[in-house]
């Protein structure tokens, strides 16, 4: 049985999955395997969960070409805890940390870090809008570790280089985790919700490199040190989500791996700002060098228009372009599962949509 369509969805997260994931979830829902159960109601310490955990990090480890120096936890809590877990384990008494401050998550990550502890500023593009990613900070980080969010899904810009710092990197992945190849030696952590580019909300993936671990402050309370998450399965993981990540972890595999995924979706990226760029009616609001791949950000020539294009666009059949509240205008999401025949569709009725009203 078909349900109703699934329309074109370019919601910022949760976000679109991938149909060929949702179609075998659907199948596999009832019952598990063999396991006389669907995967919602089996035991976390199952060797069914077990065996999905463990193919969960294999496929990872394959698509970063990650060594055994880097565990993988799936935790609760959303990204969020991790703006105060990983100062609580790693901003350590008397020292300081960087934090790169790009947009409103980098922000509220830098929040949560300084109720700890010291952590500083080290650049911000607060002062105009967050429209841009700051360089030339580098050679100011004084800290023992540099916060930074590598994609800002609200304002729409992207870091396109790793920073090059002499200090492990802590990166908040959220919005574009996956979408390219990461360079893993630049960082002793990443963190990501899943439910952008990997997977529905209720995970969130850590990776965490050896070293960097044992320079975590001891003791800690269990649940929040990264190390207890580390040498055990330590409390229920958020099963149904870690379930539908190892098939999102397929299926990227299956495209081709992390470089192929970069191709398609810089190509998609291109297309939708290259559309944005043609004429006047639709303006880029992030600085095209820092544009995101992930999260398209553009205006209309006024707010009244903006709404009427949200609105009509639904009525196409192209969901969630309303940007984010605390800045107006509209976003367009391409996460990884965006395919590019929805990215079409977008630029079609924005041809149609400035006909009518440019
Ligand atoms: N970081 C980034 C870059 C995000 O986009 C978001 C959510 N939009 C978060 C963190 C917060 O994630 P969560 O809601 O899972 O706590």
């Amino acid at each position: 049985m078909e349900d109703s369509p699934r329309l074109h969805n370019f919601c910022a997260g949760p976000g679109a999955l991938p149909l060929e994931v949702v179609r075998q979830v659907r199948h596999e829902l009832p019952v598990y395997k063999n396991a006389g159960a669907s995967v919602m109601e089996i035991s976390h310490r199952s060797d069914h969960y077990t065996a999905l955990e463990e193919s969960s990090r294999a496929a990872l480890r394959r698509l970063l070409g990650m060594g055994s120096e880097w565990h993988i936890l799936f935790l609760g809590c959303g990204a969020s805890m991790q703006f105060h877990q990983v100062p609580l384990n790693f901003l350590v008494p008397g020292g300081t940390a960087d934090y790169v401050v790009t947009g409103i998550w980098a922000k509220k990550a830098h929040t949560e870090a300084a109720r700890l502890g010291a952590a500083h500023v080290v650049a911000s593009s607060e002062g105009a809008s967050f429209t841009y990613i700051p360089t030339g900070w580098e050679d100011q980080v004084t800290g023992s570790y540099v916060h930074y969010t590598s994609n800002n899904t609200v304002c729409g810009t992207q870091y396109i280089e790793t920073p090059g710092v002499k200090v492990p990197l802590v990166c908040d992945a959220s919005s574009d985790f996956l979408s390219r190849p990461i360079d893993l030696d630049s960082h002793g952590l990443i963190y990501a919700g899943a439910q952008k580019n990997i997977g529905p909300a209720g995970v969130t993936v850590v990776l965490v490199r050896d070293d960097f671990l044992g320079m975590r402050n001891q003791p800690l309370p269990s649940m929040m040190d990264y190390g207890v998450h580390a040498a055990k399965l330590f409390n229920t993981p958020p099963v149904f989500a870690v379930y539908v990540v190892e098939k999102v972890l397929r299926w990227l595999e299956g495209r081709g791996g992390l470089e192929a995924i970069r191709q398609q979706n810089t190509e998609k990226a291109a297309l939708l700002y290259g559309r944005i760029d043609a004429t006047g009616f639709y303006r880029g609001t992030a600085r095209k060098a820092d544009r995101s791949m992930m999260n398209v950000t553009f205006r209309l020539p006024t707010p009244e228009l903006e709404k009427r294009f949200v609105g009509e666009a639904e009525q196409h059949g192209l969901l969630a372009l309303k940007g984010h509240r605390s800045v107006g205008g509209i976003r367009a999401s391409i996460y990884n599962a965006c395919p590019k025949g929805s990215v079409l569709e977008l630029i079609e009725f924005m041809n149609y949509f400035e006909a009518k009203n440019g």
